[in-house]
This record gives C-alpha cells, structure tokens and sequence, in this order.
C-alpha cells in the first residue's frame, strides 16, 4: 500500500514537467500559430471558394442578364429561389420583376448555378451571412445583384455562345 502511494508521488512530479514540456514546445516561435483573431482578422478564402448564389450586374446592361425562365428556381432541391419575370416586355428582353432567394435554407449546392442558360448565377466570395432575424435571410433582387458584383467578362462570353 505504501508502496504505490510512493509511486503514485513520484510519477505526479514527473508527469509535471512531461505536461509543460508538451506545452513549451508548441508554445515556442518555432511553431506559428494556426489560428485566427476572427473578426478582427479575416480569412483568406481559397480562390475557387463558393458562397451562397448571387446576381453580377452586367456593366453594358447595368442589371442582371438574367431572362426570368426559372429554371434555377425549379432545378433547386430546397425550392427556396421564386422568379417572377416582368410583365409586357418584349420577349426577347426578359427581366426578372422579382428575384428572391432565402438563403436560411441553401445547401450551396450549386445546382441553380450550373443550369441557369445565361451563366449569370455566381457564387458569392463571402460567408458573414449571419442576422438575428429570418427575414434578413431573405435575398432580394438588389441584394443578389449588390452582393454579386461585376460581371467578368469571361461569363459574359460564355453567356452569349449560350444565348442562341
Ligand atoms: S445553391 Fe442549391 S440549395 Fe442553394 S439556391 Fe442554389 S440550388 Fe438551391
Ligand atoms: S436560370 Fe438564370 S436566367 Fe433563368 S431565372 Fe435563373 S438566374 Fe435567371
């Protein structure tokens, strides 16, 4: 009995230093840090990251060159996107009247991107979508097209050899 207290005391004196040693090492500058001061700090993001579904404005339109068929809306699996094209336009200048995305259900997927004919559906290069109020979640044709930026030129090549 005396025997493993005695041993118990020593191994608690040599498991001390064990612990710091662990700690010293990883605590030296030899080893950088790999986390960050988010949000003070902001990360990098990798150059093919895919954030949520946005609407570039094409400088030559100053709108979306999005033409409202809806097909974005009825490709995705969370039906969270609703099209509505404007009324008594001509045919051959479709323009969406209405374009929302609740993005409180979007799985990022990617689908509504990759069928839309006009490629103007892009990811956005941010992920700070956090609010306090589901409405907020609920993305409007001015905050699609705000969030999407410019559209670069090469979509807009690819978007006219897709146009015919
Ligand atoms: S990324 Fe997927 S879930 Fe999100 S809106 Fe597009 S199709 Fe729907
Ligand atoms: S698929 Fe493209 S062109 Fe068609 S409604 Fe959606 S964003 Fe607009």
């Amino acid at each position: 009995m005396r025997k493993s207290l005695l041993k118990d005391i020593v191994n608690t004196f040599i498991s001390l230093p064990k612990g710091l040693w662990v700690t010293a090492k990883n605590w030296s500058f030899l080893r950088p840090s790999v986390t960050q001061l988010y949000p003070e700090e902001k990360p990098t993001l990798p150059e093919r990251y895919r954030g949520m579904p946005t609407l570039p404005v094409d400088p030559q339109l100053g709108r979306t060159p999005c033409i409202a068929c809806g097909a974005c809306a009825r490709m995705c699996p969370e039906h969270i996107i609703t099209v509505v094209p404007e009324k008594g336009t001509d045919p051959k200048d479709r323009r969406p009247a209405e374009f929302t995305i609740d993005i409180s259900r979007c799985m990022w997927c990617g689908l509504c991107m990759e069928v839309c004919p006009k490629k103007c559906l892009k990811p956005a290069r941010t992920f700070e979508l956090a609010c306090y109020d589901r409405q907020g979640m609920i993305y409007r044709l001015e905050d699609l097209m705000r969030l999407g930026g410019t559209l670069e030129p090469e979509a807009e090549e690819s978007e006219s050899s897709g146009d015919e």
